[in-house]
C-alpha cells in the first residue's frame, strides 16, 4: 500500500517531508504539494495578528477533508489552534535544534548590527526578543521562503533576518548563520507534526515509532476546593495519588500535599506580577509533559473560576500537550455552605454572578446575588461601585474568610458600610457575598420585602433604586413678571428649572416644592394645606381671582389649569423641562420584587414600557392622589386586555 502524502510547494516542505518520511523507510508514499493560502499571500503580515490562523494548512486540510490526501507534513508551528474537528496530529517528530539563528550582512553578529538596521522577522516573539536585546534596531515583517528572507539580506534589502536555525539547516544553508541566537523560541519550532483525519488509528500506528505525543504526560487542571481537604473530588485524589509531579498555588493546604508521593512545586503568585509568572508556570507544565510525567495542575477552588485555566489549557493544547480538567468546590459554595445563606432563593433570588473584585472599579452585574472573589483589599470600591449602581445600603453583606478551615471568619455588614472596612476588620483571602439572600440568617423568607423605586431622589436606604424618570432642560423665553399675578409651583424640577424672577405671589404645592424654592430665595411662599392637585385648586378658591403662571413639565396633566379656569383663573402654562424615559434604564428581575413605588404617573407608564405589564404579585404603592388614580386606570385597562384575549392569558 502507498500512502498519499501531502505538503506545501516551498522547497523547505518538501525537505521536511524527505526528513519525516526518511524516518520509515519502508513506508511507500506518493507526495503531492500545494501553494497554501499564506504562499499565495505574501503580502500579508504576520506580525499584526491580522493573518488568518490556518493561513499554512488549510488547501492541506481540505486534501485531507476531501480524502485526496492520507497525511499531510507541516511544520508544527504552522497548525492552526484549534484543528479543525475532522482532524487531528497523528504523530509529532522533536527538531534537531529549536533555536534561532541570525543571517546578516558581513556575518555581523546582534550585538555589532549598526543602530537604526532593518532586521525582518515573521514572529512577534521574535521581535520581543530582539527589541530586549537591541531597542534601537528596527523591526520589519517579512514574508516568503527561507532562500527568499536570506536572498533579501544577501542583495541588501533588509540589513539582516531571523530564521530558525533547523530551517537553514534543513536546506544546507549553515554558511549563512552569523550568529546562534539566545532566544527563548515557539515551543513547537522546528517540530514536524503529521495530520490525518481523525480516527485513523491504522496511520497511528505507521508512525507510532519515532513519535514522540504519545510519550509525553497528561495535564490535568484540578481543584482543591475552598481548603478542607475532605471537600476534594475523589476523582481528584485519584489524580494527585497517581501524579509524578504536582504544581499548586497559593491557600492549598501544604499538611494535605505532604501525604502525596509526588514531586511538588509551588508556583503560586505573589499579586502583582502575574503576567510574567504565568507564562513560566504554562513553560513549566509544558516541560514536565514533554518529560512524560504525569502532571497535576492543583488549583484552589474550581479551576475554571478565577484561575487562569483558560490560558494554560490554550497553551498546552497549542503545543499538543492533552489536558484535563477535574472540577473543585469553588469558594461562593464553600461560603454558603459556611453561612448556610442559599445563594439562590425563590422570590429572593433567582441568579448569582460570580465577580472579580479586585478590578480598579469592580462590576455590578444585573443578578439578585454577587459574590466578589479576591476583593480583600477593595472592599471600598466595591461599595462605592454597589451604591452608584443603586443597591440599597441597608443590602446586607457577609464576608468570609478561610471558609472551610478550622479558622474560618465572618463578618456581618451592609453595602453602605463596606466602605470604612479594611483588611484589620477581616484578613484576607475572604470572599464577599452581596444580596437579600443574607437576611435569610436573622429572617423568615416570607418577611423579605424587597421594594423598588421609580422616582427621581430615592431617600430611604432600604428601598431598590431605578428611577424610572429623567429630566431635560428645555429652552424657553422667560415671561415678564408683569404677565402674572400668581407663580404656581406644582414640583420643585420647576423650580429647578425656573429662570424668570420670583415676583408676585408665589403659591407652592408642598413642602419638597416650598423647600426648594427658599433654596433660591423666594420668602413668601404661600403653601396649600393639601400637597396634591385638589389642594391646589382647593386653595385657590379662596383667593380673589387674578392671572396664573404655570411653570411645568411637558407630561404635567391639565387638572389643575382647567380647575382654575373654572374657577374664573386666568391661566398660561409654560413648559419649562421634559420629562423623559431615562438614557439608561436599569432592569430588575421582578420575580423577586414584593413592592414598586411609583412617584408621578409617567413612572407608571414608564414601568409598563421597560417591563411589559404589571405583575400581579406585585403590591404598587403610589405618592399622590393623581399617580394613584393613573394606576387604577391602567390597571383596570390591562384587565380589560386580558379579558378581550380571551381565557389563558391571565398573567
Ligand atoms: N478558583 C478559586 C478562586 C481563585 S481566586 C475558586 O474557585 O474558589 C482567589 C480568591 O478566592 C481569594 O481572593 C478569595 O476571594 C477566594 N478564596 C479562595 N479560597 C477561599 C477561602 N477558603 N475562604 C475565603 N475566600 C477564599
Amino acid at each position: 500500500m502507498s500512502i498519499r502524502v501531502i505538503a506545501r510547494q516551498s522547497c523547505l516542505s518538501q525537505l521536511q517531508v524527505k526528513e519525516a518520511m526518511a524516518r520509515y523507510p519502508e513506508i511507500d508514499y506518493h507526495l503531492e504539494t500545494l501553494p497554501s493560502y499564506g504562499d499565495q499571500h505574501q503580502h500579508i503580515s504576520l506580525l499584526d495578528g491580522e493573518a488568518p490562523a490556518d493561513m499554512f494548512t488549510r488547501e492541506l486540510d481540505d486534501a485531507l477533508i476531501s480524502g485526496r490526501a492520507d497525511i499531510a507534513i507541516h511544520s508544527a508551528k504552522d497548525l492552526p489552534y484549534p484543528l479543525d474537528e475532522k482532524l487531528e496530529v497523528i504523530a509529532l517528530f522533536p527538531p534537531f535544534d529549536q533555536s534561532d539563528s541570525l543571517v546578516s550582512r558581513d556575518h555581523q553578529t546582534l550585538a555589532q548590527l549598526p543602530a537604526g538596521s532593518t532586521v525582518g522577522t515573521s514572529s512577534p516573539l521574535r521581535r520581543r526578543e530582539l527589541l530586549t536585546l537591541r531597542p534601537d534596531l528596527r523591526i520589519v515583517g517579512i514574508r516568503g521562503c527561507i532562500e527568499e528572507r536570506v536572498r533579501q539580506v544577501r542583495d541588501g534589502e533588509i540589513y539582516a533576518a531571523i530564521v530558525a536555525t533547523c530551517a537553514l539547516k534543513r536546506l544546507g544553508m549553515e554558511a549563512d548563520i552569523s550568529e546562534v541566537l539566545p532566544f527563548e523560541t515557539h515551543p513547537l519550532q522546528g517540530y514536524l507534526a503529521i495530520t490525518a483525519l481523525r480516527g485513523r488509528d491504522d496511520l497511528k500506528v505507521l508512525f507510532l515509532r519515532d513519535d514522540v505525543l504519545h510519550r509525553q504526560g497528561h495535564v490535568t487542571l484540578a481543584g482543591f476546593g475552598p481548603g478542607d481537604p475532605e471537600l476534594l473530588t475523589v476523582k481528584a485524589v485519584n489524580a494527585l495519588r497517581r501524579a509524578d509531579i504536582i504544581f499548586y498555588d497559593d491557600l492549598i493546604g501544604k499538611a494535605y500535599l505532604d501525604t502525596l508521593k509526588a514531586e511538588k512545586v509551588y508556583v503560586g503568585k505573589r499579586s502583582g506580577q502575574h503576567h510574567a509568572e504565568q507564562d513560566d508556570i504554562n513553560r513549566l507544565l509544558l516541560r514536565a509533559a514533554r518529560e512524560g510525567r504525569e502532571v497535576v495542575r492543583l488549583k484552589g477552588g474550581d479551576p475554571m473560576v478565577f484561575g487562569h485555566a483558560g490560558e494554560e489549557i490554550e497553551y498546552l493544547q497549542s503545543n499538543l500537550v492533552s489536558v484535563s480538567v477535574i472540577p473543585g468546590i469553588t469558594t461562593a459554595s464553600a461560603m454558603a455552605a459556611a453561612t448556610k445563606v442559599s445563594l439562590t432563593h425563590r422570590g429572593i433570588s433567582s441568579s448569582v454572578a460570580l465577580v472579580n473584585g479586585h478590578a480598579a472599579q469592580p462590576v455590578v452585574p444585573d443578578t439578585d446575588t454577587l459574590v466578589y472573589y479576591m476583593g480583600g483589599s477593595r472592599l471600598t470600591q466595591i461599595g462605592e461601585s454597589l451604591l452608584a449602581d443603586g443597591w440599597p445600603a441597608s443590602t446586607p453583606v457577609l464576608l468570609v474568610h478561610n471558609a472551610s478551615l478550622s479558622d474560618e471568619q465572618m463578618l456581618e455588614t451592609t453595602v453602605g458600610e463596606l466602605s470604612p472596612l479594611t483588611s484589620l476588620d477581616i484578613p484576607t483571602p475572604v470572599i464577599a457575598l452581596v444580596g437579600d439572600v443574607a437576611r435569610l440568617r436573622h429572617q423568615t423568607a416570607s418577611t423579605i420585602r424587597r421594594t423598588l423605586y421609580t422616582g427621581l431622589v430615592c431617600n430611604d436606604p432600604n428601598y431598590i433604586h431605578t428611577p424610572l424618570i429623567e429630566i431635560e432642560a428645555v429652552n424657553y423665553s422667560i415671561p415678564s413678571h408683569e404677565r402674572y399675578d400668581y407663580l404656581l409651583f406644582t414640583s420643585r424640577y420647576a423650580v429647578k428649572h425656573w429662570k424668570g424672577s420670583l415676583r408676585g405671589r408665589i403659591v407652592s404645592i408642598g413642602p419638597s416644592t416650598t423647600h426648594a424654592l427658599r433654596n433660591v430665595g423666594a420668602e413668601q411662599v404661600e403653601q396649600t394645606e393639601k400637597d396634591d392637585s385638589y389642594g391646589v385648586i382647593d386653595y385657590f378658591s379662596r383667593q380673589p381671582r387674578g392671572r396664573v403662571l404655570i411653570p411645568r413639565s411637558n407630561l404635567a396633566l391639565d387638572i389643575i389649569p382647567d380647575g382654575l379656569r373654572s374657577l374664573g383663573f386666568d391661566v398660561e402654562t409654560l413648559i419649562i423641562y421634559n420629562n423623559v424615559y431615562p438614557h439608561h434604564v436599569r432592569r430588575v428581575n421582578l420575580a423577586n420584587i414584593q413592592r414598586v413605588v411609583f412617584t408621578s404617573p409617567s413612572t407608571i407608564d414608564n414601568f409598563v414600557k421597560t417591563y411589559g405589564d404589571l405583575p400581579s404579585h406585585i403590591e404598587y404603592v403610589t405618592r399622590g392622589s393623581i399617580t394613584a388614580f393613573h394606576l387604577q386606570s391602567r390597571q383596570e385597562n390591562e384587565k380589560i386586555q386580558n379579558i378581550q384575549k380571551g381565557p389563558g392569558h391571565t398573567g
